[in-house]
């Protein structure tokens, strides 16, 4: 097939644009979509300091490298923030996660920070997984919301940037209407003001970019990026996760364009009659041990309890 641009042969096909493109066409559209997309959602509208939450895996490392390009144009400031989580099992996970983040830091020329969860907070989800019986992707969940958070704002950012793609979006959509969760559904949007007494506004770029597209798209820019799955991901919770997931890819085969549609759909019409639901005004309570937010009906922090119950263990 031929670039829909030029005469060159297409690397790709875009079918909800009903277009081919080329290497060179693919690269440039994707790079324009990037900062058209920021300014036409007003994500960084009043940003001054963005920090971008890096894993190393494609999706954030993608996402590092188009703020880091196109900063000057969104007139923004870029820091960069991993955590080392201290997922082992055997497999060195979050050891390569933190040295692939740190190496796209370096190549993208931003000043960064390495959060360690074992040191600064004498926790790791390994322990987590053996001394809680929480599942471990919750107990990593919430202690990743609880860090960039906390991070963010000691870096001076007023805005966290994380690298959730489409296809994150279209499965957590699924998942919501499947299981309920209007509430959370009715706060995931590509921008978050801040809330609840958190002082970041949360932002995800890539909302509406297709996990396959961004894929492709490291692997031509030449990224240094880990492939390795998180070794818990085949725990229970996250199969079910992962069987939605496969659901959505197959309706996707089948009707190109579906995710998207689905996504925008949420985007614009449903999560706004959500919000307006579920708006109201929480009681935010603070954490009698760290001072961060809470849920008015907790005294200590979800993040506190867990690294409490593992303390008292060891
Ligand atoms: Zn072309
Ligand atoms: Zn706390």
């Amino acid at each position: 097939m031929k670039c829909s641009l030029c005469d060159k042969e297409a690397v790709r096909e875009i079918p909800y644009m009903k277009m081919y493109l080329c290497r060179e066409h693919f690269i440039e559209w994707f790079d324009q979509r990037f900062i058209r997309d920021s300014k036409r959602y007003r994500l960084f509208e009043n940003s001054k300091r963005v920090a971008v939450a890096v894993s190393g895996g494609k999706d954030s490392t993608t996402m590092l490298h188009l703020l880091s390009q196109a900063s000057k144009q969104l007139n923004i400031e870029i820091v960069g923030l991993t955590i080392d989580l201290g997922i082992d099992n055997g497999t060195g996970y979050s050891r390569k996660s933190v040295e692939t983040a740190v190496k796209n830091f370096e190549i993208a020329h931003v000043k960064y920070k390495v959060i360690d969860l074992g040191s600064d907070y004498n926790f790791t989800i390994d322990k987590a997984k053996r001394g809680t019986n929480r599942p471990a992707c919750s107990v990593c969940g919430l202690s990743k919301r609880y860090i960039l958070n906390a991070a963010a704002e000691e870096m001076d950012a007023d805005t966290l940037a994380t690298g959730h793609n489409l296809d994150d979006m279209a499965q957590f959509i699924f998942s919501g209407y499947v299981y309920g969760n209007l509430e959370s559904l009715s706060r995931n949007s590509m921008v978050n003001p801040p809330e609840r007494g958190y002082c970041v506004k949360k932002v995800k770029p890539l909302f509406f970019t297709p996990e396959g597209e961004i894929l492709h798209y490291a692997i031509l820019r030449g990224y240094p990026f880990i492939y390795d799955p998180c070794p818990y991901s085949s725990e229970f919770g996250s199969v079910s996760q992962e069987r939605i997931g496969d659901m959505m890819k197959s309706m996707e085969a089948k009707m190109p364009g579906t995710m998207m549609n689905m996504v925008k759909t949420f985007e614009k019409q449903i999560r706004p009659a959500l919000h307006d639901i579920y708006s109201r005004d929480e009681d935010v309570g603070r954490c009698k041990l760290c001072g961060r937010p809470t849920t008015k009906d907790r005294e200590i922090c979800s993040f506190c309890s867990i690294k409490n119950k593992l303390a008292a263990k060891q």
